[in-house]
């Protein structure tokens, strides 16, 4: 079950955190990860796979660079002729009340969680098509669905993910591509230690399931959706949250 063996996936913000553990559980499937993130960050990441026997290699690329996220997919295009999985995974926060957010602050979270998702899924959408197969899975938050006070910019670009996942699910239904999106709860990375570490019990406490969720919680999400036994599932949103949005 849940086997990627012969799958190219591209995992975007794999350095640390969720992305890490997701290109991690792809690369333990059989699938050939390329992790991406700035600079060398997730060269790590990379070579954590390759020592365990998995195939990966490390990306350079900031996905607010449209440019770069081109010319990233045309070489995997170029180097293994296919790519089966896209998972737009690297995010960021800039946490303010909306009467002191500052307009950078909106673009940059706009720009990092919502507009890169559009131009990653442009630049794999037709390979994906023509080979009438493809996994497109986008983690959002369960802020998308429910708000958050301070955090406007990030609410809107994790809801923005979910529509835009449904309307992309639409149009590429009929070629058996499915796009999907996993929206965790609170889970337990950098983006959440500065919140987290003070209260983690007054968190816990909000948390039907009693703790806050570990990556891995989140990497089985996707690369369940990434399978084949997922193929009927598409437009979903799969919420990873320990219960706290129902
Ligand atoms: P994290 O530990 O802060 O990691 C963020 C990742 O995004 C890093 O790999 C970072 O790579 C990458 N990234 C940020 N800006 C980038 C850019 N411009 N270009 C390329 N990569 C970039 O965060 P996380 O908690 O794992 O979050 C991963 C995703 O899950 C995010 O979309 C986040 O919104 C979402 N999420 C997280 C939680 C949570 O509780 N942690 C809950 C719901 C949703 P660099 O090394 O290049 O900085």
């Amino acid at each position: 079950m849940f086997t990627l063996s012969g799958k190219v996936a591209i995992v975007t913000g794999a350095s640390r955190g969720i992305g890490r553990a997701v290109a991690t559980l792809l690369a333990a499937r059989g699938a050939h990860v390329l992790a991406a993130a700035r600079g060398d960050h997730a060269a790590e990441t990379a070579a954590a796979i390759q020592q365990t026997g998995g195939r990966a290699e490390a990306v350079s690329l900031d996905v607010t660079d449209s440019a770069a996220i081109e010319g990233m997919v045309a070489s995997v295009l170029d180097r293994h002729g296919r790519v089966d999985v896209l998972v737009n995974n690297a995010g960021i926060t800039r946490d303010q009340l909306l009467l002191r957010m500052k307009r950078d602050e909106w673009d940059q979270v706009i720009a990092t969680n919502l507009t890169a998702a559009f131009v990653c899924a442009q630049a794999v959408i037709r390979p994906m098509i023509k080979q009438r197969s493809g996994r497109i899975i986008s983690v959002s938050s369960v802020v998308g669905q429910t708000g958050n006070a301070g955090q406007a910019n990030y609410a809107a670009s994790k809801a923005g993910l979910i529509g835009f996942t449904k309307a992309l699910a639409r149009e590429v239904a009929s070629r058996s591509v499915t796009v999907n999106v996993v929206a965790p709860g609170l889970i337990d990375t950098d983006m959440t230690r500065a919140i987290t570490g003070k209260a983690q019990g007054d968190w816990a406490a909000r948390i039907p399931l009693g703790r806050l969720g570990e990556p891995s919680d989140v990497a089985a999400a996707v690369c369940f959706l990434a399978s084949d036994e997922a193929a009927y599932i598409t437009g979903q949103v799969l919420a990873v949250n320990g219960g706290m949005y129902m």
